[in-house]
């Protein structure tokens, strides 16, 4: 059965798409997405030896060779142009999804859209879209397993114009789920709050430089952000 995270991503394919799941591991998000219909083709791209194996593996269990192509190789080098619609790309840090996207630049030119499933630092995901012509059309969060999950949906567009204030905001916490401000966005944020809490904690005692400053600075703005979407009064 396939995880609940990977099955948010998958509800987020367009039917009839071509898609690449870059990093696949296990390919189970491109078979599950095969088997029940969504789409006709995949690609599925693995760098590392082991898991490019695991995902051949698994497509050949499931009988799928003919729809999943699985090949080895670094970010989105694997697929060429026009060739899929929609890319996944799940289970990591966020700035390691930016820079594969960031490599891959040009494949992206005929690609719809992204789904982008980072396991911390989504910021660097939303900072980077806002910069290529992405704008995101969806966002979902959830709970899996005693962890948080954040799926990011983008298609390409021009954002609007808003106040900086509101940008900042929409960047660290993302428009949509700033908006939702579910339990789980809410238990998300108030972990980090904790966190930075006791950093600047540890901060104060530090002896005043320069750097400890600025840092102490940059998590003032963090915090005070936080506790205005938490409605925490001071
Ligand atoms: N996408 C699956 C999921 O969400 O369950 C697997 C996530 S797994 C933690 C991350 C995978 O990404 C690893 O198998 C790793 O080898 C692969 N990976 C990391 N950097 C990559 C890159 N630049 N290109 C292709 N795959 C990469």
């Amino acid at each position: 059965k396939l995880s609940q995270r990977l099955e948010v991503v998958a509800n987020n394919i367009p039917k009839g798409f071509r898609l690449a799941d870059i990093g696949s591991d296990h390919a189970y998000l491109p078979c599950y997405a095969v088997k029940v219909g969504i789409i006709p083709f995949a690609v599925a791209g693995e760098v590392v030896e082991g898991p490019y194996h695991s995902a051949k593996r698994q497509v050949e269990i499931e009988g799928l060779q003919e729809q999943i192509s699985v090949r080895k190789g670094n970010g989105l080098e694997v697929i060429s142009s026009e060739e899929v619609d929609c890319i996944s790309i799940a289970g990591m840090g966020g700035a390691l999804i930016t820079s594969i996207l960031e490599d891959g630049k040009e494949k992206l030119e005929t690609v719809k859209r992204l789904i982008l499933q980072p396991n911390i630092s989504a910021i660097s995901i939303r900072n980077w879209l806002s910069q290529n012509g992405w704008v995101l059309i969806a966002e979902e969060i959830l709970e899996e397993d005693n962890k948080i999950y954040e799926v990011l949906v983008a298609e390409k567009g021009n954002p609007l114009n808003k106040p900086e204030k509101e940008l900042q905001m929409e960047l660290l916490f993302g428009p949509f789920l700033l908006k939702q401000n579910s339990a789980v966005f809410k238990k998300k944020w108030s972990a980090e709050l904790r966190n930075w809490q006791r950093i600047l904690n540890q901060l104060e005692k530090a002896a005043d430089t320069e750097e400890t400053r600025s840092k102490k600075h940059e998590l003032i703005e963090k915090i005070k952000m936080v506790e205005e979407v938490l409605e925490i009064e001071k």
